[in-house]
């Protein structure tokens, strides 16, 4: 016979009682309090598992309950009376630290390999499967949202339009699946000397840039380096990876909120939180095999890269080159 205090509730009202409980060795229960005196048999009452240190709920016939804290002498009875149910699974899971860490370590190594193959995986899947109308439309606002909130209209000389226009053509007939591809200036204003390629294959070079370059040739390197980010659909693969990731971080912190804060905008996306190094390198690739296919001077690029970095405004190229102190290292083959 063993005795443990516990909360009584009637089930009927909200009134708590504390009573004794007297756990017998004929597998009966006495419940005596302030006006209660009962005498339960084993087989009449049901327990709640073990959860932790949670008291226990022992469930009456009547639809009376009590909450007993010492969850050892429940698990020590019903043990005695050969009631296994007494310590439930999930109280064995929890109670073993090791198990414990293990799916937090799982938590962690899923997540982790989520976001460093999975994410980019899928973007990439997705971002070239993309039907051309969403890709269009995708394009189509955030042309519009960057001339809302920096670009003005280009006030670049017509012939100079005409003839980087004209330039760009012959590099969409030399490039496959290029035939879509725009080419668009604007004046940049605080964004400075920059080019974009944005999806459903526009290219946005600023008047700045072109009045920095020296040569067109240099005009026609940046060019091909954002047509490497075309063909590769880089932005479009960083909306996605940058949305799976927030949505990833919300389901595996359960907060939702948290993560409407990472999901950037494409146009934020292009001008402050830039592509990433891989993104720059097979960019870099692209413009690299282009000038060589094409005879063209290697260092056109790196030239006006250097130019760009040199310029005294904090914005480079899609702000990389200002961010990244690899730029010499980026540039070493184009010399
Ligand atoms: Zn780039």
């Amino acid at each position: 016979m063993s005795k443990t205090t516990a909360e009584y509730h009637d089930g009927l009202s909200s009134k708590v009682v504390q009573v004794e409980l007297t756990f017998n060795d004929d597998g009966s229960i006495g419940i005596n309090g302030e006006g209660i005196g009962k005498l339960c048999l084993l087989d009449d009452v049901s327990f709640s598992p073990r959860l932790g240190n949670i008291p226990r709920v022992i469930n009456l016939p009547d639809g009376a309950s009590c909450h007993v804290a010492d969850n050892d002498l429940i698990d020590s009875f019903l043990k005695a009376q050969r009631r296994g149910a007494g310590s439930s699974f999930i109280h064995m899971l929890e109670s073993r630290i090791i198990y414990v860490i293990a799916a937090v370590l799982f938590t962690a190594l899923f997540s982790w390999g989520m976001v460093v193959h999975g994410v980019p995986y899928f973007s990439k899947k997705i971002a070239f499967n993309l039907p051309e109308e969403v890709d269009r439309q995708l394009g189509k606002g955030t042309l519009e949202t960057m001339d809302r909130i920096m670009f003005s209209e280009s006030q670049l000389d017509t012939h100079v339009q005409m003839r980087l226009l004209s330039r760009f053509d012959g590099m969409k007939t030399q490039i496959e699946g290029s035939q879509d591809y725009k080419m668009l200036f604007r004046h940049g204003n605080e964004i400075g000397a920059n080019a974009f390629a944005l999806p459903s294959g526009i290219i946005v070079v600023t008047d700045e840039l072109v009045e920095l370059s020296e040569n067109d040739d240099e005009v026609i390197a940046i060019l091909a380096h954002e047509i490497g980010h075309l063909i590769h659909r880089h932005s479009v693969r960083m909306v996605l990876q940058n949305s799976a990731v927030a949505v990833l971080i919300a389901t595996i912190t359960g907060d939702p909120f948290s993560s409407s804060s990472i999901v950037v905008a494409l146009p934020t996306i292009l001008v402050n939180a830039n592509y990433s190094r891989e993104f720059e390198v097979e960019a870099d690739d692209y413009a690299y095999h282009y000038l060589l296919d094409s005879n063209m001077p290697l260092d056109s690029f790196a030239n006006i890269l250097e130019r760009i970095t040199g310029d005294d405004s904090e914005q480079g190229v899609e702000n990389y080159l200002s961010t990244h102190p690899e730029t010499s290292d980026r540039l070493q083959r184009f010399r």
